[in-house]
Parts: C-alpha cells; sequence; structure tokens
C-alpha cells in the first residue's frame, strides 16, 4: 500500500493505465512476440556458432535451430529480453514508465502481479539504460545535495554505520585526491599612474587616442603605454580609427555571477524536485543509486523525451544487463540530473 496521497493517486493511475495496456496486450503469449518481435525487426538472427543469417519464417518463436550448424539459436540472446522468462512485467512496466507513471517497488510488484524484487530489478535495468542516456546533458551535481534521502543501506555501506556513512567515505576519498588551492581567482589589476589616469578618462562612449593624450597630458608614447596595459587588464577596448572605450569588464564579471546564480536556482530546482519525487514514492534510497533515481525522474518529469514507445524502443536495441551490473554500480560522487527538455 502507497503510505501518501500521491502515492495512493499514482497507484490508482497505474491501474487505469494497465486496463488499457491489458486491452492491447490481451496476454503472456502476446506480450513475449512484441518483444520478439522487435529483437529481430531485420527478418533474420545470426547463429552466435557459426555465423550463419538465418531467415525468420511463420510466426516468431524464441529459439531455432540454426539451418546449417543445427545448434540453438536464442533471439533474444545478449539482448536486453536475455533471460526473460515473462515479458508481460516488463512491456507493462514499460507502458507505465512512458505515460510518467513510476511507483515504488511494492506497488508495482503488487499491480504486476510480480516479486518485490522482481520489481526492483526491472527498474533499476530500465534506469541503467537512461542513465547512459544522460552524459552531455543537464546540471553535474554533488550527491551531497542528495544527503537527505538517503536512508537505506546497499552493500557499500561501511559496516554497523547509517546508510549515509557511504557518502562520507566518498567525500573523504574526493577530499584526499583534490590538490590544495586548485581554484583560479581573477587577478585585481595592478595599475601605474598613467593607466588610472587614462582610465578615469575612458567611457562607454569612444574617445580618441588623440584626446587622451590631450586631456592627461601625456606624451604620445606614455599614453600608448598606458592603453595598452589597460587592454592587457582587459579594461579598456581599442576600436577602429584609434578608439578607446571601457571594457565591459565589469559588466562581464556581473553577468558572469548572474548566470551563474541562475544556473545554480535551476539545479537546486531540479535537486528539491527529485527530492519529492523520490520521498513520495521510496521514502528514501541507498547511496549508491542517486544517479539511477535521477533517471527514473528524468522519465517522471521529462513526457517529451519519454513518450509512449521510447523506453521499449530504448531497451529493444539494448544489450543484455545483468543485475550483476547493477549490483556493482556505485553512483560518482557527482551526478547528471535533468528536468524538462
Ligand atoms: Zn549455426
Amino acid at each position: 500500500m502507497p503510505f501518501n496521497q500521491s502515492g495512493n493517486e499514482n497507484l490508482g493511475k497505474a491501474l487505469l493505465f494497465l486496463k488499457e495496456f491489458d486491452a492491447e496486450n490481451l496476454d503472456e503469449k502476446i506480450c513475449e512476440l512484441k518483444a520478439l518481435q522487435i529483437c529481430c525487426r531485420l527478418g533474420f538472427t545470426i547463429c552466435k556458432h557459426c555465423n550463419h543469417h538465418q531467415m525468420l519464417k511463420g510466426e516468431l518463436q524464441r529459439m531455432y535451430r540454426c539451418d546449417v550448424c543445427r545448434k540453438e539459436i536464442w533471439i533474444t540472446g545478449g539482448s536486453f529480453f536475455d533471460h526473460v522468462r515473462k515479458f508481460r512485467p516488463y512491456l507493462a512496466s514499460f507502458f507505465l514508465l512512458e505515460r510518467g507513471i513510476i511507483l515504488s517497488a511494492s506497488d508495482l510488484s503488487n499491480v504486476l502481479g510480480i516479486s518485490v524484487d522482481m520489481a526492483g530489478k526491472i527498474y533499476k535495468r530500465i534506469a541503467k539504460l537512461v542513465s547512459e542516456k544522460m552524459q552531455g546533458l543537464g546540471s553535474d551535481i554533488s550527491t551531497t545535495e542528495l544527503s537527505k534521502i538517503v536512508c537505506r543501506r546497499t552493500i557499500e555501506t561501511p559496516a554497523r554505520q547509517s546508510p549515509l556513512a557511504e557518502e562520507v567515505e566518498i567525500q573523504k576519498r574526493l577530499a584526499l585526491c583534490e590538490p590544495e588551492g586548485s581554484i583560479e581567482e581573477l587577478k585585481e589589476p595592478e595599475l601605474t599612474t598613467n593607466e588610472v589616469a587614462v582610465l578615469a578618462l575612458l567611457s562607454e562612449l569612444p574617445t580618441t587616442f588623440a584626446a587622451i593624450c590631450e586631456r592627461v597630458r601625456l606624451e604620445c608614447a606614455d599614453a600608448s603605454a598606458a592603453v595598452m596595459g589597460l587592454e592587457l587588464w582587459e579594461l579598456a577596448v581599442r576600436l577602429p580609427g584609434d578608439r578607446y572605450i571601457l571594457s565591459d569588464r565589469k559588466t562581464k564579471e556581473a553577468s558572469k555571477a548572474i548566470d551563474s546564480k541562475s544556473q545554480k536556482s535551476k539545479q537546486s530546482k531540479a535537486v528539491l524536485g527529485m527530492i519529492d519525487f523520490v520521498e513520495e514514492r521510496f521514502q528514501g534510497i541507498g547511496r549508491k543509486n542517486h544517479q539511477l533515481y535521477a533517471a527514473l525522474y528524468w522519465i517522471f518529469v521529462d513526457r517529451k523525451r519519454w513518450g509512449p514507445g521510447s523506453i521499449l524502443q530504448l531497451c529493444a536495441q539494448s544489450r543484455h544487463i545483468p543485475y550483476r551490473e547493477i549490483l556493482e554500480y556505485v553512483s560518482p560522487p557527482t551526478i547528471k540530473i535533468l528536468t524538462r527538455a
């Protein structure tokens, strides 16, 4: 049973969507056929024993005998559906995810009539694939920002310690690797008297070099050295026609600060969104799985990218993901988080 109101609503929606799913996919046999069709869209399969390209005739089956070497060819072999015994739970999970319905493993197990363990495995396999699509997208956030939702122990949690000890260990290791004073700061300019005099004269309106010489009463060579100095400090900009204006270094710094602030506020919105998402559905998670839940959160918010058919398509084209890979997976100190496209 869901532990809160939104969990109840979610479960209600899931049941309605499942009715729709079952109307299209009457039984396990049809689900299997659908998955097999996707695995062999090209109409042939390749025998891994003798490399024979075998045409597939008649109704699709999971196993064929090679026309050449007579050995078994399993058409789901090496695919996402490798070792899958029942296809309906997978296809129904895709269907729900593609409609933005993400349940807790125990609710998923109830509505699909499978074990909680199996439900968790289905989600994690999908999340692993989706997380691989996040490279190069979204924002990087430190997993310390998600500490609030860490309340489950995993195989990575140090013995007899709290689930958060996992994060502490990661941060300790990270601190040991980081060189000291690696943050580069913008150097404050050290200006000469002449440079200060010229700088005071410049504005956003162009001033000719001749006017500079005249107004600060400098020899041509000294004035030239001063404007060059200011250019080097990026305080003045030379325009065509030997004219100078005040550079927008200050403006640039300000806009950089604003950009980074708005970037940070976008990120913190995403972090808060993910925290709500996890708390509403799963109460809490283990630290090592942050990236996988960030992938589920992406599916949840980006309805355009992960609409009907998208997850089925992704999984149909994917390799097999052994459960060991999920078990051994540990989210890095910085994870990707994505909101709407
Ligand atoms: Zn063969």
